[in-house]
């Protein structure tokens, strides 16, 4: 039977419409109850992310569960000034006397769709600024992490009203049924090829969509860098997750003078991260499903050290020549680490341009010249200098891709704004009434306007 969800989108419509999400102090209650939910089940949360991805229990704090907290704690906090109306300047010469201000005003009725690597935070972080926004929710979560899908599903059914807040379970089938429907606003995370799906299907009913998606972020190590803090800091973020971070530097580009060397060191860091198996360390992830273990360690020369049994693939640096290398055909998603040599930042620049604008780029160079080089003629997502990953913490910068990584951002008031409606309202003086707008024109007046103009 057809799944179809028109019915439980108009309960949610109807409940929008009641207003009831509107007052802030109904938004920040909502929140704390999200809050104290997320904390009651924060054992079941990460014993969830250890039987899905092997996630660690600092990992789960630090990138999932402790992320979302201090995301509702800044929404509760700066509310009031994030969606305070905006008084603007009334041009009195254009217009005539009157007042002018911008509100922020929810979208409505939003859905909410998530992948699996982060599948707590990915569902979690958009839903606590979709509610500070004062929107109605559903959520999907990835159905290829269970156990989590499952406590997401409990917090969301424990804390909220289904009209006002909902989960949906299930697969691909009851994606495509959620996609069918006219909801105001569609937020979609997950990879580009079903990102184009999400889009097409918003057009149907002209939804606005944000789109978060992937693709292959780029390092380059430039010749005058700091290699030691360049290969720790790669190390950290490309095998957090087993690889599985949307923003995980996806293949380096290095000075050909640095290659051997900053191999070297890599696997030092590896070593000092996992051990000298990280199989056997309790900080190293597994790969979500069989498809992707079998998609990505066809990547490897060397497939002898991975474990199919376990979906366990170790960390792998891979010095590769040449840019036709199958790691270098889609998004990597898994540990593989290409390292392709380059003669100097001209080449990175170009090798980097020739390809899909990336979600996040990853700059290791003392030199302000390449810097600003990079800031003026590459586009992506986020740049960083000598570091990786680290700007999605900072919820003073918005998040999001650009291009075929994606549209729109989110995170602290950027969240706030990605879920609401810019409303321009302009309050006319009713007392003076200027005559000149009105027909029949004059030669005057039109020469009156050509001056204004
Ligand atoms: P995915 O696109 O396969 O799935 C995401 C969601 O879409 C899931 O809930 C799934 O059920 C649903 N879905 C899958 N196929 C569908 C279809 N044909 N029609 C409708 N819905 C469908 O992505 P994934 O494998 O879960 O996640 C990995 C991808 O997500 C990577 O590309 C990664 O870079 C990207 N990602 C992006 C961000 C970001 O913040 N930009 C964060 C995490 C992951």
């Amino acid at each position: 039977m057809k799944i179809n969800f028109q019915t439980h989108l108009d309960r949610q419509r109807t409940y929008f419409h009641s207003g009831v999400t509107r007052p802030l102090s109904f938004r920040k209650k909502a929140l704390k109850k999200l809050n104290a939910s997320i904390d009651r089940y924060s054992a079941e949360i990460t014993q969830a992310l250890y039987d899905d991805l092997h996630k660690s229990s600092f990992e789960a704090l630090a990138t999932e569960i402790g992320y979302v907290r201090k995301e509702i704690k800044d929404m509760i906090f700066n509310m009031e000034s994030w969606t305070a109306a905006e008084k603007v300047a009334t041009p009195i010469h254009i217009t005539g006397p009157g007042s002018s201000k911008i509100i922020t005003e929810p979208l409505g009725v939003s859905l909410i769709i998530a992948p699996w690597n982060y599948p707590f935070q990915l569902v979690m972080a958009p839903l606590v600024g979709a509610i500070a926004a004062g929107n109605v929710v559903t959520v999907k979560p990835s159905e290829l992490s269970p156990a989590t899908e499952k406590v997401v599903a409990k917090i969301i059914r424990e804390a909220f009203d289904e009209s006002h807040v909902a989960v949906v379970t299930g697969g691909i089938e009851v994606s495509k049924a959620l996609l069918e429907i006219p909801w105001n606003h569609i937020f979609f995370t997950g990879s580009t090829k079903v990102g184009k799906i999400v889009m097409k299907a918003a057009a149907d009913h002209l939804i606005p969509v944000t789109l978060e998606l992937g693709g292959k972020s780029p390092t380059y190590i430039d010749q005058k860098a700091n290699l030691k803090l360049a290969a720790k800091r790669v190390a950290w973020g490309k095998f957090i997750n087993a690889g599985q971070t949307c923003i995980a530097p996806d293949y380096v580009l290095i000075h050909r003078s640095h290659c051997r060397e900053f191999v070297k060191l890599l696997e030092k860091y590896i070593e000092d991260f996992f051990g000298s198996d990280p199989k056997k360390s309790s900080d190293y992830g597994r790969i979500i499903s069989n498809h992707h273990f079998d998609r990505i360690s066809a990547m490897l020369p060397n497939k002898a050290k991975c474990d199919p049994a376990n979906r366990y693939i170790p960390p792998s640096p891979i010095i590769i020549e040449a840019a036709d290398h199958p790691s270098m055909e889609e998004e990597i998603f898994g540990p593989v680490l290409p390292i392709i040599p380059v003669s100097d930042a001209d080449e990175a620049i170009y090798f980097i341009n020739a390809r899909p604008k990336p979600l996040a780029m990853y700059i290791f160079t003392n030199k302000n010249s390449v810097k600003r080089r990079f800031e003026n003629e590459t586009s992506s997502g986020g740049l960083v200098f000598n570091d990786v990953i680290m700007h999605l913490a900072n919820s003073e910068l918005p998040f999001g891709g650009v291009g075929e990584s994606g549209m729109g951002n989110y995170h602290g008031k950027f969240s706030i704004d990605c879920f609401s409606h810019k409303k321009s309202v302009y309050s006319s003086n009713t007392l003076i009434d200027i005559p000149l707008r009105y027909p029949p024109y004059k030669k005057w007046t039109e020469k009156l306007l050509n001056w204004i103009f």
